[in-house]
């Protein structure tokens, strides 16, 4: 089967202080348990994600276009390619769990990550114009507002020189997502959450709560996961421009069909798949999920297509809403968390 490749620099490892392809591994086997749980109908805890986080149930049948950047990359697409949200997620996710492998060949790779914090990038004498001459890449950006992200991803739009693979991509994880500088302690991986005590078993315990972005925004995981989920096998969207263009508050954000097709929302839906794994370890069984009562609001499962504020948009949706925990992102312990 013809694998897809990325190659990691050595700048990623340096970074982390050890191996920074486990990392890219997590991704992987979290995309992996989205798939084994969505196509579970008796996880009802991760439908809910599902629900919340793509704003329709798992049974909803309208098709909907691809992103805004696959069209830009590749052209409309007739009528007949759209797919439903749930046919979207799932292409996506069974390509990234199974269809990846290393390499240390940086020419043939498709995706090259770097933690260089953008280095390698040299701005051309048209001073939103870069360009990266290790991986033969151009790009058009504010340069200051890229390194303030935690990461950006730029996919090939030049001819490739030969040897090059003409399909490559890079992304570029930046000093912004290293910075814990007040959270020393925070994991940056959920497999290291999985095996902390203090301070995050004290947060993540029986009583606690805790809301997903007091996780995700120190999660290097989210960061890479997110990244990839803008490379050309799948050319995600941000939210655009005046939304929220990270976190929960832009998940949040996107209405039914455009939330399919946004990597925050991709990346945060992967989060909640892993701490459903995760539990305390005082605790035999169980996991964390989203707020169950987030059901106890009348029509939980609707649609979402518009906004608070728009045409009878409700409430519910509304990330700021007081008394709806669940749309805040809140997370909690639950012993009898489905599919454990
Ligand atoms: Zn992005």
């Amino acid at each position: 089967m013809l694998r897809k490749l990325y190659f990691i620099d050595s700048s990623c490892d340096e970074k982390v202080g050890g191996n920074f392809d486990r990392i890219v591994r997590e991704c992987m086997r979290l995309s992996d348990l989205i798939c084994r749980k969505i196509t579970n109908p008796n996880d009802t805890d991760f439908a809910r994600v599902y629900n919340v986080i793509f704003k329709t149930p798992k049974t909803d049948k309208q098709p909907f276009p691809h992103s805004n950047f696959y069209i830009q990359q590749n052209g409309p697409h007739c009528r007949r390619e759209r797919m439903t949200s749930l046919q979207h997620v799932l292409r996506v996710h069974l390509d990234f769990a199974h269809k990846w492998e290393r390499t240390y060949c940086r020419e043939r790779a498709d995706v090259r990550i770097y933690c260089d914090n953008g280095r390698r990038w040299k701005m051309t004498r048209k001073k939103t114009t870069f360009v990266d001459p290790v991986n033969h890449m151009m790009m058009v950006g504010d340069w200051a507002a890229l390194v303030r992200g935690h990461g950006f991803t730029v996919v090939s739009t030049t001819k490739a020189p030969k040897g090059e693979n003409p399909n490559r991509c890079t992304i570029d994880i930046c000093d912004a997502a290293w910075d814990n500088s007040a959270f020393p302690d925070y994991p940056r991986t959920l497999s290291e959450l999985s095996q902390m005590t203090l301070p995050w078993r004290k947060i993540l315990n029986l009583s606690k709560l805790c809301n997903i972005d007091d996780l995700g925004n120190h999660l290097i995981t989210r960061v890479v996961f997110h990244e990839f989920m803008h490379c050309s096998y799948y050319l995600l969207d941000d939210p655009p421009e005046g939304r929220p263009s990270a976190g929960w508050a832009a998940v949040m954000a996107q209405k039914k069909g455009k939330a399919a097709a946004t990597a925050e929302s991709h990346a945060y839906f992967a989060l909640f798949a892993g701490l459903s794994e995760i539990r305390p370890t005082n605790q035999p069984c169980g996991g964390y999920g989203m707020g169950r009562r987030w059901d106890r609001i009348r029509g939980s499962t609707d649609h979402y297509v518009s906004f608070p504020g728009d045409d009878g948009g409700t409430k519910k949706w509304d990330i700021k809403h007081g008394w709806n925990k669940a749309v805040r992102g809140e997370i909690s312990f639950y012993h009898d968390i489905t599919n454990a």
